[in-house]
């Protein structure tokens, strides 16, 4: 059995796990792995360049932070990968090297929250920075080095212009999906899993939203711009119908709350009406209300 074809097992795993997990895998799983022809694959160990038994290369690379997800890109809009330690030459660095040398691709690992992690793959290391102790990475198309892995070619792969645009592009991508996820499992952590106007509980039924529409990218994932709603809660809260005050009072449009219908707008909307909205413990991650006031002043000229 060769090399690639575990390495190709990974990734297809991998996907699969992803999508399960919705984009955030727990630790756990990842450490489980899989087994592929009565051999255990892991895609996570002690530390953060994991090579598992059986392989002579890494398969992927684990960047744990708390801090804003720009900390995991370089300036030029690529992964930024540390060494381990501050020997360039011990055994880990060195495999990423000959990773980066042979064009051998990897699975990337972010954590969102502890314990769990946003996956992309593959992922090339593409320049060795022995000053700064870290790597450049790039993010691939999994259907270009498919057939290169299949039939176990061994010359490294030509990147033009264009190949360096694409990676770039999703690298960007990643960025994207990073700050998606941060941002729902830090809101929704801080409001305990709960709409914090209805206190609804199933994270599936939940969405992160935004009080101040956050139309750009570089935008931090922060709580004090985020509420934990539930999907009716989240439209209606989008559309104006209901209004949030600096002080976190529930404000329902007038003609909504003249309207006569079913028990859905009668309890699940117009029963909110002067309710006071359920907050994280901790005050710093309670709404922002500079924001929430700007965002009231709005749904004011709606009504
Ligand atoms: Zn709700």
């Amino acid at each position: 059995m060769s090399q690639n074809a575990h390495r190709i097992a990974a990734f297809n795993w991998i996907k699969g796990q992803s999508d399960l997990y919705e984009d955030v895998i727990p630790r756990k799983v990842l450490e489980d792995g899989f087994v592929y022809y009565n051999q255990r694959i892991t895609l996570q160990g002690p530390q953060g360049i994991w090579k598992p038994a059986g392989m002579e290369l890494p398969l992927s690379i684990t960047t744990v932070s708390d801090g804003p997800y720009t900390d995991s890109f370089d300036a030029n809009g690529l992964l930024r990968y540390s060494y381990r330690g501050i020997d360039i030459n011990h055994r880990d660095n060195v495999g990423l090297r000959k990773a980066m040398e042979n064009e051998v691709p990897l699975v990337y690992l972010r954590s969102i929250v502890p314990g769990k992690y946003l996956a992309a793959w593959p992922v090339f290391i593409i320049q060795d920075h022995p000053g700064q102790l870290c790597f450049s990475v790039a993010v691939e198309e999994m259907a270009l080095i498919k057939p290169k892995l299949q039939y176990n070619k061994n010359e490294v792969l030509a990147t033009d212009d264009l190949d360096q645009a694409r990676r770039l592009y999703l690298t960007r991508q990643v960025k994207v999906r990073l700050h998606q996820r941060l941002f729902r499992e830090r809101v929704l952590r801080a409001y305990q899993s709960q709409c914090t106007l209805c206190k609804l509980r199933h994270t599936e039924l939940l969405d992160a939203a935004h009080i101040i529409a956050d139309s750009n990218d570089e935008g931090l994932p922060i709580v004090p711009n985020g509420l934990s709603l539930c999907k009716i809660h989240h439209a209606a809260f989008d559309k104006n119908i209901i209004g949030i005050s600096p002080d976190f009072i529930v404000h329902i449009r007038e003609d909504i709350l003249a309207e006569v219908d079913g028990p859905m707008l009668k309890f699940g909307i117009q029963s909110l009406e002067n309710s006071h909205i359920f907050l994280p413990r901790n005050p710093i991650e309670h709404p922002d209300r500079d924001r929430l006031s700007e965002r009231f002043d709005e749904f004011m000229k709606t009504g």
